[in-house]
Parts: C-alpha cells; structure tokens; sequence
C-alpha cells in the first residue's frame, strides 16, 4: 500500500469526489450514522478517547493534541459551540482550501463528530474571505446535501440529537486565523485577538464554551473512527503520529500539496516534490509556513519532518507549508518581503507588534536599497527580541523568528549587502 494519501486524500482523485453521492459511495457519513444510533456504545466519551489515542495534533500549527482539547470542554449543560478554523493565510499554506474543494463532507461530518463529542450543538466554519470564488461554492453546497439528506439539523435522523452548521465567509484578514480573532470575527468585530487565559473553552464565542480546530484537523476525524485509531497512528512515528498534508512551494520542479506520513525523511519529501528547481542545490528550507524559523541545507537535509525533529533543529513544523529555497536566493530579500507581510498583517493592539514589525521592515528596505548602516543588524536582533513574548497573541513571535533566524544563520549576506550599499552576495 502506498503511504502517500491515504487519509483526507484518499479519494481526492475520483470525478465528482466533493458530491454527496461520491462521498456516501466512499463509505462517507458511516461513522456519524452509527454515532446516531448506537450512542449507548458510541458515546462521546468513546469518540475522545479514540481521537486520543490515535495521538491527532491540531493541524493548524500548533500541533496541540486534539483529543486532549476536546477533553478541556466543561460538561455540563451551557450552549457550547465548535468552530472549524478555515481561515488558512500563512504565507506558503494552501492545503485546507483543497479540503473545502475536493472534500468538502469529510469536514462536515467531522464537525458533526466532534459537536457530538464536547456537546456542541451548533457549529461554525470560518472560512477565508479569499476562498469566496474558489472553493466556498463547495463547502457551501455540501452544508446545504448534508441538510438535505437529514444529516444535520434538529433530531438528525430520529436520533434525539441536534446539530447545526454554517458557514461564515471573513473578510480576509490575516489575523482572523488567531483562534480568538477569529471569534471576535464571528461575532461582528473586528478581528481582534483576546487576551488568554481565559481560554476559548471556557469563554469563547460569545462568552460560551467553544473549541477551535482547523479543517485538516476536524476532516481527519471520520476516517480515524472509520478505521480505527491504531491505523492512523501507525502512518507516523511514537510521538508524531499520523498524516499531514505538506504544502510544497518554492524552488521544486513539482510544487503542490502530499499527503505524507509524519517522520518520513526530508530527502523523501523533495523525491516527491520532483526534486529541487532547475538541478540546482538546496540552500535553504523554511519548514513550516512563514513563521518557522529558516533552516540551512546542511541542519534541515538530516532532519525528519515531524514535530519533534523540526524542534530540536531549532524550528517547527508548523503547518507542513515547506518553502524550498535554492542556491543564488538572496536571503535578506526574502527576509524583507516577509516582513512587509507581518507589518501589514499586524492588527495594530499591542504596541511591541504594531510598532516593530514596521521598524523591521523598514530598517530591511533600506538594506535592500543601499543604504543600511552597520549598526542595523544589532538593531533588527534588538528589535525583533523586544516584540519576541512580549505580544497579546502568537502574531509578534511570528513576526519576529523569521528575523532571528535569517541573521542567524546568513549573517554574511547581510553584512555584505550593507557594505556594499544594497548589492546582494546570493546574486
Ligand atoms: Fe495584534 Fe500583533 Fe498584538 Fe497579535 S501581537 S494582538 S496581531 S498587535
């Protein structure tokens, strides 16, 4: 058997495969027709346990245990609410918009599943403003089957139980994919992220008991109850199980998305991704989305690509987006043009991020332009430090590890290019 998408991939190639009739032909909805009716064995207590043991991290990017947050929520008889993160923006991402393209009901039952399981009767999937044309029609459509096929809704199938889900379109902002920017979203604010704790379990969308997932996360659910949790986990290593969908960008002869068990080789994975541009040599890998740290051929060529391995080099495996750097890339113009992202993304509430991530970039486009000083190194290392920890939410740690990272480990290429007045070593 092949170990290359097997899970949310599975049956993304056949005609139709984001159909309702395609996904029941595929066994779809089996797991939450049983749940419906056999919840004396099935119950969400069981429904937690298995997710826990199938060790499922949160595939947004913080790779908290899923099951293990499930198990956060209060039991008792509050509205409760779960909410589907499909506000995929990091720079170098794109494996959740084909989730809600091309499977758009696995993700659908697998909200179902886990309303089920922390008690949430109405679900929410929040879903990038950008994704209006591409791929909203279909998670749109599939909400709209499910409903018409009795498989949402009040006293779903005669089962005594009830779950509602909507869509909900951002307006595309980057940091509505803070989970509790998120929230403020939802509820009509701005995206705003709040301060925690306390935590969306205990205070989330408006003020009740709430769990935040991400789509790959939540559409991995059906498949993991359909075949058991033993058979996930095995894709992966001990403390790394499972599937994740690796977005490959950058300098490789066949970009795209793979779905890939967790702790395969990196080699392996630039093999699948037809291997590096133009038979160039690797210089660099950013390993994880925008936001992980930069790491040079030599440190991420022994690596596995897993949680545990991407941290020990100093980095993170964040959401799988691999962006492949090559041989002749100037790292200090890459460093810039991420950092024109963050400066532009921040939301503006706590002054460290506000304030910094646009002395960043700017100190970055003077290098750039010839005239960077010699103490702008020092500068960029003090700035970035000062926004490091120092923020409301996770953004100002994003904005500033690309930062230390670079300088960290291409110190040259920006010493070099401030000397000789916006000249790139790399060219
Ligand atoms: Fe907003 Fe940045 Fe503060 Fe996050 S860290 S709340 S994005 S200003």
């Amino acid at each position: 058997m092949s170990k290359y998408n097997q899970v949310i991939y599975a049956n993304i190639n056949e005609s139709n495969s984001w159909t309702l009739d395609e996904y029941l032909k595929q066994g779809g909805y089996s797991v939450w027709k049983q749940i419906l009716s056999d919840q004396s064995n099935k119950t969400s207590e069981w429904v937690i346990e298995e997710v826990k043991k199938s060790g499922l991290r949160g595939r947004g990017g913080a790779g908290f245990p899923t099951g293990l947050k499930w198990s956060f929520m209060p039991k008792n008889d509050d509205q409760k609410y779960i909410v589907c993160n499909s506000d995929e923006s990091e720079p170098g991402t794109c494996h959740d918009r084909d989730i809600l393209k091309y499977n758009p009901h696995a993700l659908v039952e697998g909200m179902a599943i886990a309303g089920y399981a922390i008690g949430a009767t109405v679900g929410y999937n929040y879903v990038r403003g950008e994704f209006m044309l591409e791929c909203y029609p279909r998670i749109d459509a599939a909400v709209k089957d499910a409903y018409d096929a009795g498989l949402l809704g009040v006293n779903v199938l005669d089962s005594g139980i009830d779950f509602d889900l909507y869509n909900f379109l951002g307006a595309g902002a980057y940091i509505c994919g803070e989970e509790t920017g998120l929230l403020e979203s939802l509820e009509g604010k701005q995206g705003k992220p709040r301060f925690k704790p306390p935590f969306p379990a205990n205070y989330g969308l408006y003020g009740k008991p709430t769990t935040v997932n991400n789509t790959q996360t939540l559409a991995t659910i059906p498949k993991i109850l359909e075949k058991g949790a033993k058979w996930y986990a095995d894709f992966g290593t001990e403390k790394s199980p499972g599937t994740l969908i690796f977005s490959i960008s950058g300098h490789v002869n066949k970009p795209g998305n793979y779905e890939l068990p967790l702790g395969i080789s990196f080699e392996e994975v630039i093999d699948v991704a037809g291997g590096i541009l133009d038979g160039k040599k690797l210089k660099a890998v950013i390993p994880g989305g925008s936001s992980t740290k930069v790491l040079p051929a030599e440190i991420i060529q022994n690596c596995t690509m897993d949680y545990e391995s991407l941290q020990d080099a100093d980095s993170a495996l964040g959401t799988g987006a691999m962006v492949v750097i090559s041989e002749g890339t100037c790292m200090v113009e890459l460093l810039k043009r991420i950092s024109r992202f963050y400066y532009a993304e921040s939301c503006g509430q706590c002054t460290p991020c506000r304030e910094g991530t646009g002395w960043l970039y700017r100190i970055l486009d003077r290098i750039t332009n010839g005239q960077g000083k010699e103490s702008d190194l020092a500068l960029l290392v003090d700035v970035a430090g000062r926004i490091e920890g120092n923020t409301i939410c996770a953004f100002g740690d994003a904005s500033a590890w690309p930062v230390q990272s670079f300088i960290k480990h291409y110190h040259h290429e920006f010493e070099y290019m401030i000397q000789n007045k916006g000249k790139t070593l790399a060219a």
